[in-house]
């Protein structure tokens, strides 16, 4: 018997729910539905799909505040970053129904044939793993472009967020997309294994930590099965000597504290040219202590309490040892007395490559100061990291920005703005980051066959009615 999938409320810390996990029995349901969906579903023309597709998209927005009250539920997000969230959901659904067909539309290569092309077929049933963080975007970041693409998912989500993981089944389920075509599967991380394995599975996504990301790899390579891994982070957030410093101050502030600090691609180590380093570090204690801590249901509240009690362990270990070898508390630092797992908006400066703060990655409200000579330096400390993932860097030099950017190891790079997924663009990393693309014509073209077909020429065009 495994124990009970259970969704814990971080601001009160009560069990709010509790879900058997699903038997084996149950699994192998869904993974029928899901193969089953598939047959029917890569049929459906890209207008069928779009229309299912744009259905979801308005169930987003219409059930908007019942969905957005079920992530702060569950992970504790302050509610007016919840219904963004919600709302970017229905945006990307919205992109892909309007442009999948575009992007996966047949490309002509002369050759000596009669006629010869590049066609993109669906793989069939994926295994998406998901975190928690963005229970609903991260989710819907996948899904909209793998879906529209033909293939069919079953999603092992986050066990303490089992209530959006039924909730997004629900979406597809209600806007009229085949039945078992996403369908959640309640289980821990270590029952996923013989999921990998199974042959109706021919691919495997994962958002979630590296090393994590590292097991599902070597499950999936075991099984020859193609993965996109979307893992950890630790961006930089460079800041030159003629950065626009109040602009920059508020802007690291967002960067860092959006979601509580708990995002992949918050900026975590701010590297700061000398010169400019007291004046930055002073507005940006200054933004950060004015931060609103308080009750994520709060419409004020812009920092709510961190996901799960070992979350905040971990984070006070990477404080305190860090602080331990010479790092200065500038605000923050502690865990403040109110109930719930919360962590205070903190922001240390002398902070030295050697630190926890610095060499891991910190996923909660800290950021780590570092000061640097010039911008040569920045781009080294910015490098010296086993993550690369985004990277935000201010300047009023804006082709010193581009040249700059173009040396800095990570999937991204935002110049003076801050660092966001966009359905119109290619999101994903480097190194410990992971590898593969979501989002943007790349990201649809992850889970596809890339086919190849080359008919001689001589040959007769086909006369009669198309057949598959
Ligand atoms: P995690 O522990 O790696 O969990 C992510 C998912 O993997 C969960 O569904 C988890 O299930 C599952 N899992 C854990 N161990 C597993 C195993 N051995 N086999 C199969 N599945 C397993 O990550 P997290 O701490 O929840 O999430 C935060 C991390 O995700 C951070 O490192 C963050 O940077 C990263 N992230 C990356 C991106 C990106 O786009 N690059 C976006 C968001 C988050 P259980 O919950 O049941 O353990």
């Amino acid at each position: 018997m495994y124990p009970p999938v259970e969704s814990v409320n971080p601001a009160t810390e009560a069990v709010i729910a509790s879900f058997e996990q699903f038997t084996p029995a149950q699994v192998e349901q869904a993974l029928v539905e899901a193969d089953a969906a598939f047959r029917q579903w890569r049929r459906q023309s890209f207008g069928e799909r779009s229309n299912a597709m744009r259905r979801a998209a308005e169930l987003l927005r219409s059930r908007k505040e019942r969905y957005a009250g079920l992530i702060t539920a569950e992970m504790g997000k302050p509610i007016t970053q919840a219904e963004a969230e919600v709302e970017k959901c229905a945006w990307v659904c919205d992109y892909f129904a309007e442009h999948a067909e575009r992007f996966l539309a047949r490309q002509p290569v002369q050759t000596n044939a009669r006629l010869s092309y590049v066609a993109f077929e669906p793989l069939g049933v994926v295994l998406a793993v998901m975190p928690w963080n963005f229970p609903f975007w991260q989710v819907f970041r996948f899904a909209a472009p793998t879906l529209m693409a033909g293939n069919t998912a079953v999603l092992k989500h986050a066990s303490n967020v089992p209530q959006c993981a039924l909730a997004i089944e629900e979406v597809f389920r209600d806007a009229g997309f085949p039945e078992g075509l996403l369908r959640t599967l309640l289980l821990a991380g270590s029952q996923v294994e013989p999921i990998i394995d199974d042959p109706r599975v021919r691919a495997v996504t994962l958002t979630g930590s590296s090393d994590t990301g590292s097991r599902i790899a070597q499950l999936a390579g075991r099984a020859l099965k193609k993965t996109v891994l979307e893992l950890g982070g630790s961006d930089p957030f460079i800041v030159l000597a003629d950065a626009d410093l109040g602009q920059a101050a508020k802007i690291a502030t967002r960067a860092r504290n959006q979601n509580t600090g708990q995002s992949c691609i918050a900026a975590k180590r701010f590297i700061a040219v000398e010169s400019i380093a007291t004046d930055f570090e002073r507005r940006f204690a200054a933004e950060v202590a004015a931060l609103q801590v308080g009750d994520p249901l709060d419409t004020q509240t812009q920092i709510g309490p961190l996901a799960r009690e070992d979350l905040r362990e971990t984070l006070e270990r990477q404080v305190r040892e860090s602080v331990g070898m010479g790092a200065r508390v500038l605000t923050g630092g502690g865990r403040g007395d109110r109930k719930g797992w919360y962590y205070q908006p903190t922001v240390l400066a002398d902070v030295t490559e050697n630190m926890p703060v610095f060499k891991e990655e910190t996923f909660g409200p800290v950021a780590a100061v570092v000061r640097v000579r010039d911008a040569d330096e920045a781009v080294r400390v910015a490098n010296d990291s086993a993550y690369g993932l985004g990277a935000n860097l201010w300047t009023r030099d804006v082709a010193l920005g581009e040249r700059l950017a173009r040396r800095i190891e990570s999937g991204s790079v935002f110049v003076n703005g801050m660092v966001a997924s966009d359905p119109r663009l290619p999101f994903g990393g480097v190194k410990r980051s992971g590898y593969g693309r979501e989002l943007s014509s790349y990201g649809i073209k992850e889970f596809v066959n890339i086919q190849t077909i080359w008919i001689a020429e001589g040959s007769q065009a086909a006369s009669g009615p198309q057949s598959e």
